[in-house]
């Protein structure tokens, strides 16, 4: 007999969004302002503007508009890559033996590997808008690079991308990508920018940071003529265009009449788990729904588990606009850990308020456990996940392992973030029972809040 549910839900061209939604217009409480470091005052759209293109700062500063129209475009350049897939796990359920029903939207089939391009896509879209010529950025992994080389590509921009040091090592195939798609890549520290020299000076052999990649790759944007910068998450804006991800799966879901109880994210910058929450998020803030929203990070960086909610610099140099949010500090230098793109020492404003207002919860795992998950996913489901997207499949397989135990018929939505072909050394590593796990001592912690501003707002 065929399952009620197909085993993939996908949307029409018609029933894709149109809009984005945006989260912050349904929140009572928001975050607290963004402060110009040198003032302590909240940013104006001009101090932003010397960085950020025009149309994004206004996105980065409208906390009431709930509905943004996609342009047209955009929508062409989405339509290139979306709707993604909305799956029922049906043969990890049966693995598992769980009576929950687990569902996961997967943002893994376009190039870039990842859902960032749905953020690449407006902001290259509004700098070729706005006149620029050249966009600059910095990348760890190689994701947000990737993705930014395609969005360039498809809207003719320049794009120069910082690439931390050790990741261009060790992942010359995504260097590879970005150059085919005519994109600069810089392994940072360099010696092209004043912050990447000063930090070679303290230390020739680094393998780089992405704090310091940002810094690099702001100086440039406000050194160059009709060049700008480019995030690829923690900021408002990257939330917003990543609503997609959740209108998308609420709309498919709305089809079937499915309901998710417990919903599920990998959470760097907060991006993806920002996105994918959206729509949901707005029905909770409304009284409309109850479900419970889970956050997942490593434990090597424990932003929201063990953080401090402060105001802090986005980068090494402390160059950057300061935001309220959880933090382990500038300065925190997290262990080596494959999923790159969750080495970030802190966390969307929007995530960081909701949590710290109790409607998100958090926790950390551990990375051999992470990749033990990943492998029951893999067998079961079919797809290699990104080491990233395999936090969000612990806790769902956890979460399902409870049902089995309390018998509930919980349904479990879960992001699948990305797939894992350009992780396989770590992988390999997996295989060869050569990971390690490193979790911070409240010692290293101690270290990385020191680098925290000393400001009175974080008195
Ligand atoms: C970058 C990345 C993440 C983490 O970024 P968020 O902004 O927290 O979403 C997660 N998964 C994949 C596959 C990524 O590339």
């Amino acid at each position: 007999m065929a399952n009620t549910i197909p085993t993939r839900i996908y949307l029409n061209e018609e029933e894709m969004p149109k809009f984005w939604y945006n989260l912050r217009a349904d929140m009572k409480e928001k975050h607290d302002p963004i402060l110009h470091p040198g003032t302590l005052q909240p940013v104006t759209a001009s101090d932003m503007e010397a960085i950020f293109c025009k149309e994004l700062v206004r996105q980065e500063l409208d906390d009431s508009t709930k509905m943004v129209p996609i342009p047209e475009r955009l929508l062409d350049f989405y339509r290139a890559f979306r709707p993604s897939a909305l799956i029922r796990a049906y043969y990890l359920e049966k693995e598992l033996g769980t009576p929950a029903e687990i569902y996961y939207k997967f943002e893994g089939t376009n190039t870039s590997g990842s859902h960032k391009l749905n953020s690449a896509g407006p902001q290259a879209y509004y700098a070729k808008e706005e006149g620029l010529e050249t966009l600059t950025t910095e990348t760890g992994a190689g994701q947000w690079g990737t993705a930014m080389a395609m969005a360039c590509g498809f809207y003719g921009l320049d794009l120069t991308v910082y690439m931390v040091k050790v990741s261009s090592e060790q992942k010359p195939y995504r260097k590879a990508v970005m150059e085919t798609y005519g994109a600069k890549v810089v392994p940072s520290p360099s010696d092209t920018t004043d912050s990447g020299k000063k930090i070679l000076e303290i230390d020739p052999d680094t393998g780089g940071s992405l704090g310091c990649a940002i810094s690099e790759a702001v100086e440039m944007a406000i050194k160059t003529d009709k060049c700008r910068y480019v995030l690829g998450s923690v900021l408002d804006h990257v939330l917003l265009h990543q609503s997609v991800i959740g209108l998308e799966t609420k709309a498919a879901m709305d089809k079937f009449g499915i309901k998710p109880d417990i919903i599920i994210g990998c959470a760097g910058g907060g991006s993806n788990l920002g996105g994918l929450i959206a729509p949901f998020m707005g029905e909770k803030l409304a009284g409309k729904s109850n479900a419970r929203f889970i956050a997942v990070e490593p434990a090597s960086c424990p932003s929201l588990t063990r953080g401090r909610y402060v105001y802090d610099f986005g980068d090494t140099a402390k160059t950057t606009p300061l935001l309220r949010m959880y933090t382990l500090g500038n300065g925190f230098i997290p262990s080596a850990n494959h999923a790159g793109g969750l080495r970030y020492h802190g966390m969307s404003p929007i995530l960081s308020k909701l949590y710290h207002d109790g409607y998100i919860e958090a926790r950390s795992e551990v990375q051999t456990d992470v990749f033990d998950a990943a492998i029951r996913f893999m067998k079961t489901e079919g797809i290699l996940p990104a080491p990233e997207s395999s936090h969000a499949i612990k806790a769902a397989i956890d979460e399902a392992l409870e049902c089995k135990k309390t018998g509930e018929k919980k349904v479990i939505l879960f992001g699948l973030s990305g797939t894992g072909y350009f992780d396989l050394s770590a992988y390999m590593q997996y295989n060869a029972k050569t990971l390690t796990d490193k979790i911070p001592s409240d010692d290293d912690l101690a270290k990385g809040f020191a680098s925290v501003p000393d400001i009175p707002q974080n008195k």
